[in-house]
């Protein structure tokens, strides 16, 4: 957790960011809060996770950005915040001296989109799925795609591909996978958040629905892969991506028990936070959904 973990009691502190941050993510009000006194740029680490296939992390919230290093330019998944742009190319500097050409956003929310427009300015090119690119126009954030995907598309990039896909609503209504065959690697965007700090978030204002999720998973889970990258959270494997798909499912059957039994709102409230950490993020966007959802 870096080092404010040595200062204050590391968690509250970590999650009280994570919300702080999180509850701008998707709105127009980041840039104006930005401006009076957001939290400073993330520190950033990188990883390797396969041939040329790097994940640059950060300690707090703004999501995982994979980046593929070719011959011919790089191409990275999603962009976290525009505060965090200059550190995160700083990064890339020290793999390849290779610019920026395509960045893929998983989602539209501003964690992970929030430098698209300074990217754009210089001649990056932003993929997203319709479903994201509409959510950024609706939400007038800027940088919106300029290519766009239904259900799968491939960026081909000096020898080696991105392959892109949609398998159906989770965490929004237009997250996409992205799929590295050569490495064998798959970054998911926040269809997967790894840790108790980052549990599911259902975006249920984003189109996200906890129903659909599960299925979604089943699509990015036939894919061939070993190493997960997740929209935030510690590099994965197959078999940790299988679990959380489970805890996907076990939030349904437990929902529907409590609604069984006759337990109101605030029971199931409670239950969410107790057995699945969640937050007042998380049930500010996803209580009512998912209730609605599972009745
Ligand atoms: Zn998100």
């Amino acid at each position: 957790m870096g080092e404010f973990a040595h200062h204050i009691s590391g968690e509250s502190l970590t999650m009280k960011m994570f919300h702080a941050i999180a509850a701008l993510v998707g709105t127009a009000l980041l840039a104006p809060v930005a401006m009076a006194g957001a939290p400073p740029p993330s520190k950033l680490d990188t990883t390797k996770v396969g041939d040329g296939l790097y994940v640059i992390h950060n300690a707090l919230v703004p999501g995982n950005v994979t980046v593929m290093v070719t011959n011919d330019g790089v191409l990275l998944v999603d962009d976290k915040f525009e505060f965090d742009l200059d550190n995160l190319l700083a990064e890339v500097r020290k793999l390849t001296s290779q610019p920026v050409k395509y960045v893929i956003n998983t989602h539209y929310h501003g964690d992970h989109t929030g430098a698209n427009a300074r990217l754009q300015a210089m001649g990056v090119q932003v993929v997203a799925s319709s479903n994201a690119r509409a959510k950024m126009v609706e939400a007038k954030q800027p940088g919106w795609p300029s290519i766009t995907v239904e259900n799968r598309g491939t960026v081909h990039l000096g020898g080696k591909r991105a392959e892109i896909y949609y398998f159906g609503r989770s965490h929004t209504d237009g997250d996409v996978v992205v799929y590295f065959p050569d490495q064998k690697v798959i970054a998911m965007g926040d269809m997967f958040t790894f840790g108790d700090d980052v549990p599911q978030l259902v975006d249920y204002s984003g189109g996200g629905s906890a129903r659909a999720w599960p299925t979604t998973l089943d699509g990015a889970l036939m894919l061939d892969f070993n190493a997960v990258v997740p929209g935030h959270g510690p590099n994965a494997t197959k078999a940790d991506l299988r679990k959380f798909r489970d805890s996907t499912v076990l939030i349904q059957t437990r929902v529907k028990q409590l609604l069984a039994e006759k337990k109101g709102r605030a029971d199931i409230d409670a239950m969410l936070r107790k057995e699945f950490h969640w937050g007042d993020l998380h049930s500010g966007r996803g209580l009512d959904g998912l209730i609605a959802e599972m009745q």
